[in-house]
């Protein structure tokens, strides 16, 4: 495999922290980004990187000398002359890729299994897959839509209109892309970036673009806060309980009645009203390093009675409610499906007895593979007993709460671990479980 690397940047606003070294070689808890940058990709089968810098070459062909190339069979800087953006500066060593290429920016730390994503983006068959995730500030960030196949359909770059609920799903500027792809954008005017520029275009002109959605760690360091975060991250194990090698403590949230008001049915965005500190909830635990999947029966698809177009605009509603408070989840799975016939609009391919359906333990087994879940230190936590029941057919532990049906629907034969007030409460509960 090869990885071109981005490095090209000023570094303009870390300048304080660079003691006149190129942004690339900033210092990061004792070892340069760099340098952290190209073992990681070393270690795990990257053989080759072409390094595309500008602003002090000399210092980074210097170190990368002294380093033994980090055991790399080749490393090459090339110089790329003029700021041409990412894409452009990629364009134009095109003649050097190889059939296909990890695009890495210099600014980011990252703790990614490359075999893992390389494989994704094989089995889609893709021009190129970009690497995505929510993050706690997509107000300010580029977003990306994905359909339920996981195909990009559009790109939001920042700024954003208010008003308008867009999926909290975030390009993290880390990309494997087909060579061929890039043939036909050889010529494209100058200065010319991935995020912004290239890949649009390419959406627009027919590429077939992968979404590869994780939790895993990225975050780029280009200012001395996000630096400070990153470092304070490295020191207290964040980055690397964030491989997904490593098994993850989950919450699995019910939707209607636990982070939402329960109503009838939430058939459009307009009927997602959101139950008071449930927000702020989901963020303690994104802040706690808990892994958040919410997990729905959502049989009004079935039913006819929303559109699958309805449902994203319902989980874009739900998203911004949670950016509002710097809280995000991690995936969403939903059951659209309904065992029982006779109502007028149904769509007859939903109307199936699935294994997704709670209690039906289906989608938390799921969102425990995909999450790499530690089962032992896992949660579900919902308003009905088909939740509880679920929960313990999944093997985790179960919290009901007093909020939506507050277990009295009499659904299922379930005792929870415990009862709570509300989310707030059960999230209290599991911090200081945890704790004790
Ligand atoms: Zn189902």
């Amino acid at each position: 495999m090869q990885a071109v690397i981005l490095a090209g940047g000023k570094g303009t606003r870390l300048a304080a922290r660079l003691n006149g070294r190129p942004k690339a070689l900033v210092d990061v808890d004792g070892v340069p980004l760099l340098e952290r940058q190209l073992l990681s990709l070393a270690a795990q089968g990257v053989d080759e990187a072409i390094i595309l810098v500008n602003h002090a070459a000399d210092q980074i062909a210097a170190y990368c000398t002294s380093r033994n190339a980090f055991g790399l069979a080749r490393l090459r800087l090339v110089d790329d002359g003029e700021p041409r953006g990412t894409a452009g500066a990629t364009l134009a060593c095109l003649p050097d890729l190889r059939d296909r290429v990890l695009v890495v920016y210099g600014d980011t730390l990252f703790n990614i299994d490359l075999a893992r994503f390389v494989a994704a983006h094989e089995r889609s068959g893709a021009d190129a897959t970009l690497f995505l995730h929510p993050n706690d500030h997509p107000h300010d960030s580029d977003l990306v839509e994905i359909d339920d196949a996981g195909w990009i359909t559009a790109f939001h770059p920042k700024p954003h209109p208010p008003g308008v609920p867009r999926a909290n799903l975030v390009n993290a500027a880390f990309y494997v892309i087909e060579r061929r792809a890039l043939e036909a954008w050889r010529d494209a005017t100058t200065p010319c970036d991935f995020g912004q520029d290239l890949f649009p275009a390419m959406l627009a002109a027919g590429s077939r673009l992968f979404g590869y959605n994780s939790f895993e760690y990225i975050k780029d360091l280009g200012t001395p806060a996000r630096l400070d975060k990153v470092t304070d991250h490295l020191r207290r194990g964040v980055v690397a309980r964030a491989s997904l090698a490593v098994p993850q403590p989950c919450v699995f949230l019910d939707r209607d009645g636990t982070l939402n008001a329960l109503r009838d049915y939430v058939r459009g965005p307009g009927d997602l009203v959101m139950l008071p500190g449930a927000a702020a909830a989901v963020r303690r635990l994104n802040e706690a390093g808990r892994r958040v999947a919410v997990v729905t029966n959502q049989p009004v698809l079935a039913r006819g009675e929303c559109t699958p177009q309805d449902m994203r605009a319902i989980h874009a509603k739900l998203d911004g409610e949670l950016a509002g408070a710097g809280a995000f989840v991690d995936r969403l799975y939903l059951c659209p499906h309904h065992p029982d016939a006779g109502f007028a609009g149904e769509v007859p391919d939903l109307k199936i007895a699935c294994d997704c359906r709670k209690p039906k333990p289906g989608m938390l087994l799921s969102a425990a593979r995909d999450l790499n879940a530690d089962l032992a230190r896992s949660w579900m936590i919902g308003d009905s007993t088909a939740d509880i029941a679920a929960a313990k057919a999944a093997g985790v532990w179960a919290i009901l709460l007093r909020t939506g049906e507050g277990g009295r629907d009499g659904r299922c034969d379930a005792t929870p671990d415990a009862i709570a007030d509300d989310l707030a409460g059960a999230v209290e509960l599991i911090l200081s479980a945890s704790r004790s």
